[in-house]
């Protein structure tokens, strides 16, 4: 009989823009776990992935077995039949349900990542279909991102007055402007679409003299929008003074800083690019992006394309937290995105703490963040320590307990 419960190492990667060394949490934890892992001190480590998805794939401990193959082959015990019945109905029978509904992630950020959406399904099937290189899949991709420590985050655009505000007042800035919005005093939808892919397409002297402007810009009258100044040496410090996506991110999205605990959720389509700080990351299982800025050439897609799939509208800052509620005395938050893929379960114990996580009819991935202690599942007892990621089949409850004198902190994912 297969286990119902078993040890993974997930994978690490090694874009850019990660922390270097052992200073990323996201290596930090895969050596723990993975003794034929350890971290080289100039390298950077961006993001652990630990799902089943091909480009960064977890494998069993025990065995360097791909999770996808152990998947593949126990179907029924692992998967269970809500996950495989879902997953035939909304890819029209084109799924055969081998596979977790989500990905699971750290990241461990030291510059921002490439200004990006994530397309809707609509557009993912279309994009896999006429280019399954750059677009490896056709699903969606909405996902959440919890903060370890203080994450910083650009994401959503601001209300439509306060970029209509800058825009307007800071004289470099009239330039980009569109026709259809020179003599409105309400810019709609098509006029802030058209001004953010104006910015976009400006060449890097204009952004350079532009940028030098709105350093020098007076912004008393805008007190919300002063921490423009002093962002914007740190972002050009990053991407130079040439890239577009700084003067994107500057004047037209939100920028927030989440403390540890807090969460974002970014629907499909939603504008975003993550600054600094380590997060779990969770979303559906897709891997399609499209980037705007803040990357290299290669990594550039199509601005029209980009620019299109921007969904504006009211929206409030405070909308873009995602809530949790609180099961268990208060010991396991429960983050539950508005998406059938997956929630994301917190659970912080102090020394000796003990907590049950209930059966889920899903399949469930957990990876032990903090401290030390041990769990039972399924009839047996297994040992934790930072860097742990363990597999769990549906209908399998999990006993936490920390150490006498440890804290232990474990985010477990569930359908
Ligand atoms: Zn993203």
């Amino acid at each position: 009989m297969t286990d119902r419960v078993f040890q993974l190492i997930g994978s690490c990667n090694n874009f850019p823009w990660g922390q270097k060394g052992s200073k990323s949490l996201a290596a930090r934890l895969c050596a723990k776990a993975d003794k034929e892992f350890s971290p080289e001190d100039d390298k950077p480590y961006s993001e652990l992935w630990f799902g089943d998805y091909p480009d960064f794939p977890a494998r069993v401990l025990s065995t360097r077995e791909l999770l996808s193959d152990v998947l593949d082959k126990n179907k029924e015990t692992l998967l269970g039949k809500r996950v495989i019945e879902e997953e035939l109905l909304y890819s029209g029978g084109k799924q055969t349900g081998q596979h977790l509904p989500y990905l699971p992630k750290i990241l461990s950020i030291a510059k921002a990542l490439p200004l990006q959406i994530h397309p809707d399904k609509y557009l993912a099937e279309k994009l896999h279909a006429e280019d399954p290189e750059t677009f490896t899949d056709a699903n969606h991709k909405p996902e959440i991102a919890i903060a370890l420590t203080p994450f910083e985050v650009f994401a959503g655009f601001k209300p439509a007055q306060e970029i209509q505000a800058l825009f307007t007042q800071i004289p470099d800035l009239r330039q980009f402007i569109p026709d259809s919005a020179q003599n409105s005093t309400n810019w709609d939808e098509n006029s802030l679409r058209e001004l953010v892919l104006t910015v976009l397409r400006a060449t890097p002297e204009t952004v350079k003299s532009v940028a030098a402007a709105l350093q020098k810009a007076d912004l008393s009258s805008m007190k919300k929008q002063t921490y423009i100044q002093d962002l914007l040496p740190r972002l050009q410090e990053q991407y130079s003074e040439r890239d577009p996506a700084t003067l994107v991110a500057l004047l037209t999205m939100n920028y927030m800083t989440l403390l540890p605990g807090e969460a974002l959720y970014i629907p499909a389509d939603g504008i975003h690019a993550y600054l600094s700080g380590d997060i779990v990351e969770c979303m559906a299982r897709s891997n399609n992006v499209v980037n705007a800025g803040f990357c290299g050439p290669s990594e550039m897609n199509n601005l029209e394309l980009f620019a299109k799939s921007l969904t504006f509208g009211e929206q409030n800052v405070e909308d873009l937290y995602l809530k949790y509620e609180e099961i268990g005395s208060s010991k396991t938050r429960v983050y539950n995105p508005p998406i059938r893929e997956f929630r994301v379960l917190r659970t912080t114990l102090g020394g000796g703490d003990f907590e049950v996580l209930g059966q889920y009819d899903g399949p469930g991935v957990f990876i032990v963040t903090k401290g030390r202690g041990q769990f039972k599942a399924d009839g047996k007892e297994f040992g934790l320590e930072e860097g742990s990621i363990y597999f769990v089949a549906p209908g399998v409850e999990v006993q936490f307990e920390a150490s006498k004198d440890q804290e232990l902190e474990v985010f477990t994912v569930v359908v």
